[in-house]
């Protein structure tokens, strides 16, 4: 409740969907929008990660596709974002990042929250030229421990493969490999892009960002873009 009135989120635009290429940033500037804003933030990469690591059926089918770069298809992805935003007060607000990555999941989208009565307020897009991403993605590690994210050059580690905030070894994402990521490029400009065109001609509010610039820059433009919307 504190947090809320020190953030006064009703003064900026509450429902946000995130879209990006991988790598553009999208998880550091949801993070960073969250704090600003106190919304909540459903990232569908880390949701289907997380119901991967129980070992079920499901999870195996996720991985499968996860792991080669492909989309997971749409009936199981937006049965689980569904249930993810069914389950949250969406009145402190939403922010989606990673979700939805296809029309017809943007479609399921607006009708579940047309349903509930909290349409959405923008699409925010961080837009990257793709031999930034290739770089960035390739060279990322990441703590499995607390969740802290280095790059090889760019961020590394005061030691090289430990994380500073923990002491735990860093890791690789299994889809942060060369080939991977260019298949996941391939998924985002043949099936996500589109997304932005349905948006666009529905006459959505989108505001653009580039993903090229520094990560205090994008920060900062996506809060004012935000709270100017309002
Ligand atoms: P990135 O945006 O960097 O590719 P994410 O963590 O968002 O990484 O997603 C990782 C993987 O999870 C994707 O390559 C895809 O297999 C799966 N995934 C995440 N969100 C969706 C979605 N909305 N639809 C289909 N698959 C998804
Ligand atoms: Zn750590």
């Amino acid at each position: 409740m504190m947090k809320s009135a020190i953030h006064n989120p009703q003064s900026a635009i509450k429902r946000v969907v995130l879209m990006g290429p991988p790598g553009a940033g999208k998880g550091t500037q949801a993070k960073r929008l969250v704090e600003k804003f106190g919304m909540i933030h459903l990232s569908s990469g880390d949701i289907l990660r997380a119901e991967r690591t129980g070992g079920s059926e499901l999870g195996e089918k996720l991985k499968k596709y996860m792991d080669a770069g492909e989309l997971v298809p749409d009936e199981i992805v937006v049965d689980i974002m569904a249930g993810a935003i069914a389950k949250q007060d969406t009145e402190k607000g939403l922010l989606l990042d990673g979700f939805p990555r296809t029309v017809a999941q943007a479609r399921a989208l607006d009708e579940q929250l047309e349903k509930m009565g909290l349409p959405l307020g923008a699409v925010l897009i961080i837009a990257a030229d793709e031999s930034l991403l290739v770089d960035r993605i390739t060279g990322r590690r990441s703590c499995p421990k607390c969740g802290a994210v280095y790059h090889v050059k760019n961020i590394p580690p005061a030691k090289e493969g430990v994380c500073d905030a923990c002491g735990s070894e860093l890791a690789q994402r299994a889809d942060d490999t060369e080939e991977v990521v260019r298949q996941r490029l391939d998924a985002y400009r043949k099936q996500t892009e589109p997304v932005i065109d349905y948006y666009t001609a529905d006459g959505r509010k989108i505001i653009t960002l580039d993903g090229g610039s520094p990560l205090e820059e994008v920060a900062q433009q996506a809060a004012e873009a935000l709270r100017a919307g309002s």
